[in-house]
């Protein structure tokens, strides 16, 4: 299909300095969890995201020095061995045509060195932001000359890499904007006291880059020009627009956002599409140079809206391109409604905390382009012609039809509600949860015109109705149930009895179940559901107590950069918090409570309890047909699967990978390598 020529503004090329974007498309630089400990793996991903069309593919934060290293395996430039490993990132982006951009990265007061042991160095002498037992020394003039160096090593470096765009990196809370910031930095000399000073750094650094690239590479500064601490930070009203207009014309390209990093990849929960407008829009106007941001960008009249109305130039993306790698090409091509649009709920930015590589809800195949050899968008056609009976049509069932649809094979898709989507349609008329309908919209919207994927709808099937129906491979999809017992990680007993008609769960509430007040929300799951059951209950007008035997409020939050967002809006919704206590009782009226640490018991009156702590997988299904060979034999069945939560109940990422999965390996031969591993060899 041809493209739509309201779209064909965001396919004009853009010159950044000495370089040129060969559309407005530009993946801003985002974790992956990789990094230096998977170099090849990187390569595949950020080389399939220039073959979907970026005009731009950044790299990761990109560590200059060994004095700069917060844990985790992001990429570094600190030797010949790193230049190597880029290198073959840079040459992935290049072979589609896209240019490619180096975040050069120094943490300062952010990062502890837990690998190096280092010193790590700062503005000014004060403990280290993460909760390492670690002060950064404060640097002085020799400090500031040899950081000037590294950069600049790095700068070289990232040149030899191929790079053809270099970052000057002031965002995110890092040592630059450290020296920017009047809560780091109090200093006495000239990089402190007022703005000229603090930015001298800043200035200094820019300017060795540009002498350093020497018209070989375009130079992008990235600046948070807000902060979200008032008076304290740089505002897009005060500090943040001084600071463009005192270098408004140095740089290449603006690359300007909010910080920290939970405010600029705020989740779908708490902010939507283009909720930075309002603090970058003031860019463009003081400056004559290109100016790319982010806002988790998934709708071409909204990109097009914010280069149109002189917001941006380019469109920064790193979530829309991790859920879509291809969402320039689908605009390209005319078929916009293909775009597998990003939920917003931050699983890809949970790996890089947890030192894994990144994962996406709505794209499996993220960060498995290399270890798996899967594409975003081609899949091989089907090596027989088995038909494949899914039951269940929930994420990991709707998944499952769609790559196998992909493939040319014969689906049967058999749902026993009237709704498709399972748990997402369920979780997502939750409170703030409504952005993750896209998980089934876009499945759904892939399937229904596909004439190999037959969609039954009010299906429900029994042993008898599978083995009836006969068809040669079986998957179960039938996801999982919220336990009543308050079994969980705290109790590892039951205490609650199910019976009781005052124990409900997650289930009964989305199920629009009647709950009497007062109510005690026990949440031993530490995910989102806790808090969000909390939140539609307190809505509905009860009182609401949420207790956990963790120290925060869904604590697993904290790795998708939104507990603290979590816990201040349920506290100001007026729900009461209990941490570091466990439910281990309650008779109907009287909840016992009684503390992680001492044991000590306290007894408290509710009209009922939300119990959210774990979920039986629904795999009975599953066991009456696995564990009847013969029966399956004679139907002629040849295997039966159970995926998703089904299998083992988890985030709605492993159930869509789940689903996946299958579609690939349905017919892969017995000894096909499934998968590789980097491993630094000896
Ligand atoms: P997952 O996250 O693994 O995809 P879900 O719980 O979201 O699991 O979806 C499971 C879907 O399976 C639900 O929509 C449910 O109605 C459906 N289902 C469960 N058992 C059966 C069955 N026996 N026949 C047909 N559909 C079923
Ligand atoms: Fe978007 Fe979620 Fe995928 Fe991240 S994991 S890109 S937030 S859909």
């Amino acid at each position: 299909m041809a493209r739509d020529p309201r779209y064909d503004i965001l396919f004009e090329p853009i010159k950044i300095g000495p370089v040129t974007a060969k559309n407005r498309f530009f993946q801003v630089p985002h974790c992956t969890g990789m990094g230096h400990a998977m170099p090849r793996a990187l390569a595949a991903m950020r080389g399939v995201k220039a073959e979907g069309g970026w005009g731009v593919v950044c790299s990761e934060y990109c560590s200059i020095h060994p004095s700069s290293d917060d844990g985790t395996p992001s990429t570094s430039l600190w030797d010949e061995s790193d230049v190597r490993d880029q290198a073959i990132m840079v040459e992935a982006v290049h072979a589609h045509g896209a240019l490619a951009g180096c975040e050069l990265w120094y943490g300062g007061l952010k990062t502890g060195n837990p690998i190096t042991r280092d010193i790590p160095l700062g503005p000014v002498s004060r403990p280290v932001i993460p909760p390492d037992p670690v002060q950064t020394r404060a640097m002085d003039k020799a400090d500031i000359a040899a950081f000037r160096g590294w950069h600049l090593a790095a700068v070289e470096r990232a040149l030899q890499a191929g790079y053809d765009l270099v970052y000057v990196y002031a965002g995110h809370g890092y040592l630059p904007m450290q020296f920017l910031s009047r809560r780091f930095n109090d200093r006495s000399d000239e990089y402190g006291g007022s703005l000229e000073n603090r930015a001298r750094l800043l200035r200094e650094l820019i300017e060795d880059t540009r002498e350093a690239v020497d018209g070989k590479a375009g130079v992008v500064v990235r600046l948070a020009v807000e902060e979200l601490e008032g008076e304290s930070g740089l505002t897009a009203d005060g500090e943040g627009r001084a600071l463009v207009e005192m270098l408004a014309e140095l740089p290449d390209l603006w690359d300007v956002n909010i910080s920290t990093f939970d405010n600029d990849a705020r989740t779908s929960r708490f902010v939507k599409e283009a909720a930075q407008e309002p603090y970058v829009s003031f860019v463009k106007q003081v400056t004559t140079k290109p100016v790319v941001g982010v806002g988790r960008f998934t709708s071409p009249d909204t990109m097009v809206s914010q280069i149109k109305r002189g917001i941006l130039d380019m469109i920064g993306a790193a979530r829309p391109s991790i859920a879509d790698p291809f969402l320039p090409k689908k605009i390209e091509e005319g078929r916009p409604d293909d775009i597998r649009e990003c939920i917003g709920c931050n699983i890809c930015v949970i790996n890089h905390a947890l030192s894994s590589p990144i994962r996406c809800t709505q794209n499996p195949t993220m960060g498995e382009e290399w270890r798996k050899g899967w594409h975003p968008e081609v899949i091989a056609p089907k090596a027989n012609d088995d038909p494949v009976l899914i039951v269940g049509a929930g994420p990991a069932g709707l998944e499952c039809a769609r790559a196998l649809g992909r493939r040319g094979c014969e689906v049967h898709l058999a749902e026993s509600t009237t709704e498709l989507g399972g748990r997402v349609s369920r979780e997502t008329k939750l409170p703030s949860l409504a952005e993750w309908v896209r998980v089934r919209d876009y499945r759904v919207n892939q399937i229904l015109p596909m004439p190999e994927v037959n969609v039954y709808r009010d299906s429900h099937l029994g042993a008898a109705e599978v083995l009836e129906f006969g068809f040669p491979r079986v998957v179960l999809a039938t996801g999982a149930t919220w336990r009543r017992d308050g079994v969980g990680r705290a109790n590892r007993f039951p205490v609650l009895d199910p019976a009781l008609a005052q124990v409900f769960t997650p289930d009964d509430v989305m199920a629009g179940a009647e709950v009497p007040g007062p109510v005690l929300v026990f949440d031993d799951d530490h995910y989102y559901m806790g808090a969000v059951v909390a939140e539609k209950l307190r809505d509905d007008g009860l009182d609401v107590t949420l207790v956990t035997p963790a120290g925060v409020v869904s604590a697993w939050t904290g790795f998708s950069l939104e507990q603290h967002l979590i816990q201040t809006q349920v506290l100001e919704k007026g729900v009461e918090v209990v941490t570091g206590h466990s439910l281990s009782a309650y008779d109907g009226t009287t909840a016992e409570l009684a503390c992680v640490f001492t044991g000590k018991t306290i007894e408290r009156s509710y009209g009922a309890v939300v119990t959210v702590t774990g979920r039986h997988p629904n795999d009975a299904l599953y066991h009456l047909l696995a564990d009847d060979p013969a029966a399956l034999q004679d139907a002629g069945i040849k295997s039966v699967t159970r995926i998703g939560d089904c299998n083992a109940p988890g985030v709605i990422a492993a159930a869509v990978y789940a689903g996946h999965r299958y579609a690939r390996e349905l017919d892969a031969p017995e000894d096909a390598p499934l998968r590789r591993f980097e491993r630094a060899a000896v």
